[in-house]
């Protein structure tokens, strides 16, 4: 008999029950012993729904009060020794100073996991870095799951991806030098999971879909020989990636099952397949755990025949990874359309699919011929769909040619005409786009939305937060405005609102990090702009100054990457139609009257694959989206980008191919380090490194930002520099933003004063 089991579950709830109890006892409006009930409940409820649909497993180790790495080392007692705590008797208060800072201790850093919108925090090593053992909230949760009759299979994140994931804070020349340490820490908790009678323990280890060296890999085959030795049944669990390239480091590990992402990576079940280890369960995630489509169960059965027939009870179904990264449920989607809903599965129906392809493959067909006669229905309707398949997309992008994407001359003729037409001062001031998102304008948008507020009153009241923007940058001498943005509500959301082809839930949440969840849209069908969605915002902004206003647009990359996107097309091909919807829309712009039209990328960065060697392929896409979208105009509109967070150096190519005139990133936290690869490489055009934070209130000095445009000068030339805050300040006040404001175009009128 086939075994069906998931590699995690979310664990927020499908009211976001966590996040809501969390922040409440950061507030302190309910005691830790509440928040531990919640977590409880939450649990109960999914080991619940995932023995109801049938899994032979439930999954214990996926809850985290904040993170799962958090956890991890909260269970390992490997917190960063500068917060001082007591391992053993860690409070959750503790935990979250970890996670979130006082004033004492600033908190640990985040960032994302793997290619996923998860930050996870970074463990901190350091020669005293120890793993003596820590919180006993797995075992007791184990406890639980066993005293609530569950079969249970532990999971945890292993220890050489914890090493991976983690950075060297000081005393260490290598992370692996902590593999003495870090081993017999897990082997005591292995050893600990056995007693209390676990059978499996999952141990992901998702840095085996990475390009590794020598050294890591080594540990593996050192460490997972030392684990097998007193421990659970082994799944060590890969996923994101193919583990192809791993065969023979796989075949030579002691462990008793491996987990494959099949979703991401189906070419490699066959090859691995050829020469699996006798009596070894492969784990076959063959239900995308990163998206939110229905399954073509049909399909699958007939894929896994062949292992099936290899493997008999060794061969194990699962989604592709943890479910974490989709939403919950699908029941509270009560305003989707019929047909649109067919087409989806949340990971509460996720399990279900599991369940139902093991019942499939068991023999048991007609158990579940309801749910493969569903999956199949929806195949067929996905396949048809009007909604779906637009022909005038599809004939515009397969007549689109090279020449579309690109600019009518070169940079230097351009930039001529450019600076003809606006007469810009040196070194000219400009910010990102957002303004203050007061809580004046978010009841406005969302009572509109509700219909608590008239098309006019909306519209009005939209408006006049666009004169007081355009006011006080007038005020503040600003020389390339922007209209602040009021209307938008998040930059993907708002354009996908307009967009066929682009679908939203109402209660799709996913955990970003900590309490903090998105609710991504998703794009179902061939991207369409039926008409402008931003030109009379922009029109009516430049109706009220003489000086340039920008127009602001999200662009391609950054719309896919920050959706659900469709599983039947390359993600390149929906790039390339979003950016077609953008095209019109930056010369709808053009047409009326913008000569600034900035196209922000923030995620261009993040949609990096994980192998190094299938970089330059996304890279060339992505450029090429980017591109189609921005090159319609002429030479004299001027085409701004906007990049934050990122490290560029390694993709400085891709980034200056991109032909933007302007391009604001964000380098005022480095120091304008970020800025030294762009001198070696000589970045060919304007450049507006962010002189300072928006992430904090605090309001920088001027002579703060004038030595920071120092540094930017010693790397960009005079004439290509422009002067602007790291990102957009719709987190910030109107006060500290005016005082910012002031203070940052006050450095730019010495420096052109001292030339
Ligand atoms: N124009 C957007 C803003 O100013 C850019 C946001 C971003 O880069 N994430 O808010
Ligand atoms: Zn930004």
């Amino acid at each position: 008999m086939t075994t069906a089991h998931t590699l995690g579950f979310p664990r927020i709830g499908a009211q976001r029950e966590l996040k809501f109890a969390q922040e409440a006892f950061w507030r302190g409006d309910i005691t830790e012993a509440t928040l531990r009930e919640t977590g409880s409940e939450l649990r109960a409820r999914h080991w619940a729904l995932q023995k109801q649909a049938g899994l032979d497993f439930v999954s214990v180790g996926d809850f985290a009060w904040y993170d799962q790495v958090l956890n991890t080392l909260a269970l390992l007692g490997a917190l960063p020794g500068r917060f001082g705590f007591n391992a053993k008797e860690l409070s959750l208060s503790d935990y979250y100073v970890a996670a979130r800072g006082n004033p004492q201790h600033f908190a640990m850093e985040m960032t994302k996991w793997f290619d996923t919108n998860y930050h996870y925090l970074v463990p901190e090593w350091t020669a005293d870095t120890s793993f003596n053992g820590g919180v006993d909230w797995l075992f007791e949760e184990l406890a639980e799951a066993q005293a609530q009759g569950h079969n249970s299979k532990v999971t945890l994140v292993g220890p050489l991806t914890l090493l991976y994931l983690g950075k060297i804070k000081s005393g260490l020349t290598h992370k692996l030098d902590l593999l003495p340490k870090i081993i017999p820490a897990y082997q005591r908790l292995l050893a600990r999971l056995q007693e209390q009678g676990l059978d499996w323990v999952q141990i992901d280890e998702p840095i085996l879909t990475l390009d590794l060296d020598a050294a890591w890999l080594d540990a593996f085959v050192f460490s997972y020989h030392a684990l097998v030795l007193q421990s659970p049944k082994i799944l060590l669990a890969s996923y994101f990636e193919t583990v192809q390239d791993r065969a023979a480091l796989l075949q030579s590990l002691p462990v008793a099952g491996v987990h494959l992402d099949l979703v991401r990576a189906p070419q490699q079940l066959d090859s691995l397949l050829q020469n699996w280890p006798q009596g070894r369960v492969l784990s076959a995630g063959v239900i995308d755990g990163r998206n939110i489509w229905r399954a073509d169960l049909s399909a699958l059965a007939v894929k896994l025949q062949a292992a099936q027939e290899k493997l008999g009870e060794q061969l194990w179904l699962a989604p592709s990874c943890s479910l974490l990264h989709v939403p919950v449920d699908l029941a509270a989607e009560t305003a989707l359309d019929e047909e649109t809903r067919s087409w989806l599965a949340f990971a509460t129906q996720k399990l279900v699919e599991v369940s139902a392809l093991k019942s499939a493959l068991n023999g048991n067909a007609t158990d579940v011929a309801q749910e493969f006669l569903l999956a199949d229905q929806a195949v067929a309707s996905r396949r048809q769909s009007v909604r779906i398949h637009n022909p005038i997309v599809q004939k515009r992008l397969a007549h689109i040619t090279a020449q579309d994407a690109e600019r009518q001359s070169q940079f230097a003729e351009r930039i001529r005409a450019q600076q003809q037409r606006f007469a810009l001062p040196q070194f000219p001031t400009t910010s990102i786009g957002s303004f203050p998102q007061t809580r004046t304008i978010r009841q406005a948008r969302a009572a509109y939305k509700r219909g608590g507020l008239t098309h006019l009153d909306y519209l009005e009241a939209m408006r006049a937060e666009i004169r007081h923007v355009v006011q006080q940058q007038e005020k503040l001498d600003i020389d390339v405005l922007v209209h602040g943005e009021p209307e938008r509500n998040d930059m993907v959301e708002y354009f996908g609102e307009q967009l066929w082809g682009y679908g939203f839930t109402l209660n799709g949440w996913v955990q970003s990090y900590g309490s903090r969840c998105v609710k991504p849209p998703f794009i179902y069908g061939d991207v369409y702009r039926p008409e402008a969605m931003t030109v009379t915002w922009s029109e009516y902004a430049q109706s009220l100054t003489a000086k340039p206003m920008k127009g602001m647009l999200t662009g391609p990359v950054t719309m896919l990457q920050w959706s659900f996107v469709r599983d039947d097309q390359p993600r390149e091909t929906t790039a390339l139609q979003i950016a077609l919807a953008l095209r019109d829309e930056v010369c709808d712009l053009e047409k009326a009257g913008i000569g600034m039209i900035q196209i922000d990328e923030p995620a261009f960065r993040e949609g990096l694959p994980l192998k190094q060697r299938d970089w330059a392929s996304y890279l060339d896409w992505a450029v090429r989206a980017f591109k189609l979208s921005s090159a319609g105009v002429h030479d004299d509109t001027q085409i701004h980008t906007h990049m934050c967070y990122s490290e560029f150096n390694d993709i400085l190519p891709w980034i200056a191919a991109m032909d933007a005139d302007v391009i604001t990133i964000e380098t005022s936290r480095s120091d304008m380090e970020l800025l030294d690869g762009f001198g070696e490489f000589a970045y060919p055009n304007d450049i507006g490194p962010g002189v300072y934070d928006i992430h904090s209130p605090r309001v920088p000095k001027v002579s703060e930002m004038q030595r920071l445009l120092q540094k930017a000068r010693s790397v960009i030339p005079d004439a290509r520099l422009w002067v602007n805050p790291d990102c957009g300040l719709k987190t910030r006040d109107w006060p500290e933003t005016i005082a910012a404001l002031e203070n940052m175009v006050q450095a730019a009128k010495l420096l052109r004063a001292t030339i």
